[in-house]
């Protein structure tokens, strides 16, 4: 393809690309293809000649886009919202024609320096506190990975890097029952092994009870074990759940055990000072992360991953053949050392042109926005009378059920929550997951696309207090 051919597609992908975001609406938010028939469309055998791009494209819009789950829908309200915004857009359309691996400095000094630079600016933006160092990883599961490896080397004296874990050597992590699932697959990357892992009860706001994780701290190292992690959560997956940092750090302190905070959705919000009390007792934590690719408008992926001690992580992953050697090394960052990838996308454009197209001030507008959405949610489903909360709202994040008087046998409930999810994700008008709340089946709504407005909301309310009625007609 030639530099005037490139051109002319170029223009044309964009003008698909405005018209897309100016129409996604208009598209069903979940896929509704079946499994097996986007694949049925695709030839088995790759092409032996070269097809023109206006075929391929044409095949993108027919084949392609039907088996898409729109994620910026302004009715996306499942799991969390994957950011997208067009200066984040724009900027990845620069990295792909730059086409930088910015493994080394010199690999790309701009990519080096912009990160660590940018990543000071988000540091600044959700409070941490000056002594954490920022790096971009590809998703919060690399940073905890990151963490619980950084742990278990600190742990043992950088020994199991070098030997392995000795047989009958027990290395044990602890979370809560609400973290996310990414620290049970970590602990089995690292090979510490899933039964290692303890998940400590939480108390009635969900967040992890100190005293009961002393106490496996305790029981642990009294039966020979060596407790090198905890992870902490801000703002679980489930119903959001906060740990209390200022409650647990000073266990991990006395123990001598890495606390990692996995902030990856709510830590967006930490741009706003009335939500930095999820921050007390910061000074103990020794890694934190967050995504900006959830709710701070960054395309996927862009994972921002904060140490207190660099040297730790670059001695824990650092290896140095001769073909990765140069003049600068001494005195530069080479952020190869400091993920499990060694090539590395050219992430900080898009936190750059984001974080400058909106503001500070911006970016706490949208979030702000989406909170106060969850709240009017919050109300409307509190003064339904066949509607129950399932947990107290956070952020913008609501668990409920749909629950009339004339049904109370749990398996019951479950099922027909569970109808009503099906048809409201089977209706393409709106996107929602579910969870399990002490056992029960509930609905989950997360609010958090960037086009997401009042009416998109209300229309959602709407749309699932009507369909329950009618499930039960
Ligand atoms: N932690 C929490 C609280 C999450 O909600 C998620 C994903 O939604 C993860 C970790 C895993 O994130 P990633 O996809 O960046 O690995």
């Amino acid at each position: 393809m030639d530099s005037a051919e490139f051109r002319r597609h170029a223009h044309a992908f964009v003008d698909w690309m405005a018209d897309y975001l100016a129409t996604v609406e208009r598209y069903p938010v979940r896929a509704q293809v079946k499994p097996g028939e986007i694949a049925g469309r695709v030839p088995q055998a790759p092409p032996e000649r070269g097809e023109p791009m206006e075929t391929i494209f044409e095949d993108f819009k027919s084949i392609i886009v039907p088996g898409i789950t729109h994620w910026q829908h302004p009715s996306f309200f499942a799991y969390f919202p994957a950011n997208s915004s067009p200066p984040s857009l724009l900027a990845e359309m620069l990295t792909a024609t730059l086409g930088a691996q910015c493994m080394l400095w010199q690999t790309s000094p701009a990519a080096t320096e912009l990160e660590t630079r940018v990543l000071d600016w988000l540091r600044q933006m959700v409070g941490l506190p000056e002594g954490f160092t920022g790096v971009i990883q590809d998703s919060a599961s690399s940073a905890i990975l990151c963490a619980i490896l950084t742990a278990r080397e600190r742990a043992t004296g950088w020994r199991v890097n070098e030997q392995g874990v000795g047989s009958g050597e027990r290395l044990t992590v602890y979370c809560s029952g609400e973290t996310h699932s990414a620290t049970e697959k970590d602990v089995k990357i690292a090979g510490l092994g899933r039964t290692n892992l303890r998940k400590i009860p939480v108390d009635d706001a969900f967040a992890m009870r100190p005293d009961a994780l002393e106490a496996a701290i305790l029981a642990d190292k009294a039966a020979g074990a060596t407790p090198i992690c905890v992870v902490a959560s801000i703002g679980a997956t489930g119903v959001g759940a906060v740990d209390s940092l200022a409650a647990i750090g000073p266990v991990c302190r006395r123990h001598g055990v890495w606390l990692h905070v996995d902030a990856a959705w709510a830590g967006s919000a930490l741009v706003l000072p009335e939500h930095r009390w999820m921050l007390d007792g910061v000074e103990h934590v020794d890694s934190f992360v967050f995504n900006p690719h959830k709710w701070m408008l960054t395309n996927f992926d862009c994972s921002a991953h904060y140490v207190r001690d660099p040297d730790a992580l670059v001695r824990t992953l650092g290896i140095l053949p001769a073909f990765l050697k140069t003049r600068e090394q001494s005195h530069v960052i080479d952020y190869r050392d400091w993920s499990v990838q060694l090539g590395r996308r050219f992430r900080a454009l898009k936190l750059w042109f984001v974080v400058r197209s909106y503001g500070v001030e911006g970016i706490q507008r949208l979030i702000r926005g989406h909170i106060a959405l969850a709240s009017e949610a919050e109300r409307w489903i509190a003064e339904a009378e066949d509607f129950e909360l399932m947990a107290p709202r956070r952020l913008a994040l609501l668990n409920f059920r749909y629950h009339p008087r004339s049904v109370g046998g749990a398996a019951e409930l479950d099922r027909l929550n569970e109808r009503l999810l099906e048809a409201l994700n089977d209706s393409g008008e709106l996107y929602l997951t579910q969870n399990r709340v002490r056992g029960a089946y509930t609905i989950r709504l997360s609010i958090g696309q960037t086009s997401t407005e009042r009416r998109h909301v209300e229309a959602a309310w709407t749309r699932i207090r009507d369909t329950a009625r009618a499930l039960r007609a």
